[in-house]
């Protein structure tokens, strides 16, 4: 029997959430962010189940883009990196791939490379995330360049990103948008600046593009909200079975160093997942998990391939029960991912692009 530990990947989900960021921002267009391997649900069935609703996909390299491209997605994919290497732009060129300018030497190579068609191409700008693009006053030079060079980039646009979408202080995100739309009220120009965040929050901040990448998978987010509120439905839910039960007396210990204590006469179960699954070991003591589509907590330290719960108010909980361990349970119980982030200290992100390989993903 295979080892009861499962991802199940609703993509009519992640149809329904992607129509829900496109919806709410009716006068832009939304890609779907679809890097780190559609955070971690699989890039392909994911793209195949946007093609006919999404107009443009996101990644971050040229690998990923090549792996749709190969799957036979022909939806226009935008690099949000843009090029690692300036031969890189051939293959950009020969895909017909939009690109991402951040860097002087990458608008070199743009200037340089005598592409067949125009390359669709977007002015990062830096706005006050530092990390990646121009600050603004370069940024209307860089687009000047460009805007001289019809033959070799079209379709300019501004993008940034922000800091601070997600946070309950405004104030940082409003500066980063004054900074944007100033540059782009006086280029004239089009832009792309919402991520999820922006996208469910600040309206003001919709673009021509926007980027909803996270929201798309069911995750919320905002600080301080829960999805449910929103509509966003679980696209992943990591499931798995009972595959142990055991009574310990008050006072037993459980799992590595013993962290968990019965604090009563308690039933254990043991789970088939653990952070050699990609669960956070960083998991305390009172992460919600769903058993038999009620909820409990995790009891002891994530080992790497199990994980134990307290099962002392489940009296029907035994071997092969369900577990849910993020996402909808068969009676519809919900347990979100950002719920199960927060006891990890950690975000969704970071639990979904984490499910690692050895769990198969079943799409439906
Ligand atoms: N745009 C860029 C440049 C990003 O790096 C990301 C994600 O990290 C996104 C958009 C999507 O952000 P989110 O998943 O918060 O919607």
């Amino acid at each position: 029997m295979a080892r009861p530990l499962i991802a199940d990947i609703d993509l009519d989900a992640l149809r329904h959430n992607y129509c829900l960021a496109r919806d709410l921002a009716p006068h832009s267009r939304a890609l779907a962010v679809l890097k780190a391997n559609a955070y971690g649900h699989g890039a392909v069935p994911c793209a195949q189940a946007l093609s006919d609703l999404a107009p443009a996909f996101a990644v971050a390299s040229l690998e990923e883009a090549c792996v749709l491209r190969e799957a036979g997605i022909e939806t226009p994919i935008v690099l949000l990196e843009g090029i690692f290497e300036a031969r890189e732009l051939e293959v950009v060129d020969a895909m017909g791939l939009w690109t991402v300018v951040h860097s002087d030497w990458q608008l070199e190579a743009h200037l340089a490379y005598r592409p067949q068609r125009p390359i669709p191409t977007w002015v990062k700008v830096d706005s006050g995330m530092h990390r990646l693009g121009f600050d603004p006053h370069r940024a209307e030079q860089v687009w000047e360049r460009l805007a001289a060079a019809p033959d070799r980039v079209t379709d300019l646009h501004l993008m940034s990103h922000f800091a601070t979408a997600d946070a309950l202080d405004p104030s940082y995100f409003r500066h980063q948008l004054a900074v944007m739309d100033e540059l782009a009220e006086r280029l004239k120009a089009p832009t792309c600046l919402a991520n999820s965040p922006a996208t469910l929050a600040w309206p003001q901040a919709h673009g021509a593009w926007n980027r909803p990448g996270v929201m798309l998978y069911g995750s919320n987010p905002l600080e301080g909200a829960d999805n449910v509120s929103r509509g966003l439905e679980p696209v992943m839910t990591l499931r798995s079975e009972l595959i142990a039960v055991r009574d310990l007396a008050a006072g037993e210990p459980v799992g590595y160093a013993g962290r968990w204590k019965a604090p009563r006469p308690s039933r254990i179960g043991v789970v088939a997942c653990g952070y050699g699954d990609g669960y956070d070991r960083h998991a305390v003591d009172g992460t919600p998990v769903l058993v038999n589509g009620q909820r409990t907590t995790i009891a002891g330290k994530v080992s790497m391939d199990m994980l134990t719960v307290d099962l002392t108010d489940i009296p029907d909980a035994r071997i092969g029960s369900s577990v849910v361990l993020w996402g909808r349970a068969e009676s519809g119980e919900c347990l979100s991912v950002d719920e199960v982030a927060r006891h990890c200290d950690t975000i969704s992100y970071t639990l979904l692009t984490g499910v690692l390989p050895r769990v198969p993903r079943r799409y439906h």
